[in-house]
């Protein structure tokens, strides 16, 4: 479960495949006026702690990044095989176009027959974890974050409170990216930007929530790979002379992909901590620079310096000691 949470954004990808492209159109504002949506199948959130423990992330998320949405919070497990279908009929009746020349029937009834959604039922019947964050690419856009197994969540409150920050950070993010684009695009952002920032943020807004020690968990994710993976960033740098933050290659390379979670999340700590740039500037304001300028402009423009420069600068940074990189978190400094 500690592995599993995280990684979901990863998941999706290959299970869904969607984007937003409409969206990405519109550069007005993107935040929404509908509040979240919970879809709870039976046998779950007996006593309310499942959901509770979900939204003391999501209630801290959407303070910080604001409202996106519509957003879909689907917490699924496998005692109820007629509840685990109505919801999926709801979620198929959520992803009806008024526009399309389907039927809203037909559209039901062909996302219902989706493999990939099919498939989605049977791990969720099957208690098996799968699914994620997706988001739709043609109208009606839609955030939906899908728990097939969410009776882990119930065992592990902080773990979801965890997942459900880390989730939404993704929601803000894509809500300001081309997501139809590569992500070596420039209208489209990096994994190490997207888990890397959203593996910092939740951490520390964890420890503002006062359930986790943020400095103890950058230095796990050095040691031992926290609740990310394995192998840790001490463990993969001793064995791994050449390697770049930006090569996307990683997710398709088993066992590498934690390199844009765990080395993401200490680039999100170096913008931060040595670069001496706002935090709420490297979380969330740079992103609204993305759809207009581009990510590469935004980030030389938020960041002070070009993503070039930012590479070469941190692949020094990182390969210092673990006492040496901790440092930065005791004083915020400019002059390094
Ligand atoms: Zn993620």
């Amino acid at each position: 479960m500690r592995v599993s949470l995280p990684l979901t954004l990863l998941l999706s990808w290959s299970f869904a495949g969607m984007a937003n492209a409409d969206e990405s159109k519109n550069t007005s504002k993107r935040t929404s006026e509908v509040a979240p949506v919970f879809l709870v199948a039976d046998g779950l959130n007996a006593d309310g702690s499942l959901i509770e423990n979900y939204q003391r992330g999501l209630r801290y998320a959407i303070d910080y990044f604001e409202n996106y949405g519509p957003y879909y919070i689907y917490l699924l497990g496998p005692d109820s095989k007629a509840s685990v279908r109505a919801i999926y009929r709801k979620r198929a009746m959520s992803r009806v176009n008024p526009s399309a020349t389907a039927s809203a029937e037909q559209q039901i009834e062909a996302f219902l027959k989706r493999p990939n959604v099919l498939a989605e039922m049977k791990a969720v019947l099957s208690g098996k974890a799968q699914g994620g964050l997706t988001w739709t690419q043609d109208p009606p856009v839609l955030y939906e974050d899908v728990t097939t197994n969410a009776k882990e969540r119930e065992k592990n409150p902080i773990e979801n409170t965890w997942g459900a920050l880390h989730e939404y950070h993704h929601v803000f993010q894509m809500a300001h990216c081309d997501t139809k684009q590569k992500r070596t695009s420039d209208k489209h952002i990096n994994s190490w930007m997207a888990e890397g920032m959203a593996t910092y943020s939740s951490a520390k807004f964890m420890e503002n929530l006062g359930l986790i020690d943020f400095k103890r968990y950058m230095l796990e994710l050095r040691r031992s790979g926290g609740n990310i993976g394995r192998p840790s960033i001490n463990d993969f740098l001793a064995k791994t002379k050449k390697w770049q933050l930006h090569n996307e290659s990683y997710w398709d390379k088993g066992g590498s992909a934690q390199v844009y979670y765990m080395l993401g999340a200490w680039a999100t700590a170096y913008l931060i901590h040595v670069q001496g740039v706002d935090e709420v500037i490297v979380l969330k304001d740079w992103y609204y620079d993305i759809p207009r300028i581009g990510k590469s402009a935004a980030f030389k423009k938020h960041m002070g310096l070009s993503t070039a420069d930012f590479y070469v600068k941190f692949d020094a940074f990182i390969r210092k000691s673990d006492d040496e990189v901790m440092r930065i978190f005791q004083q915020r400094t400019r002059d390094e």
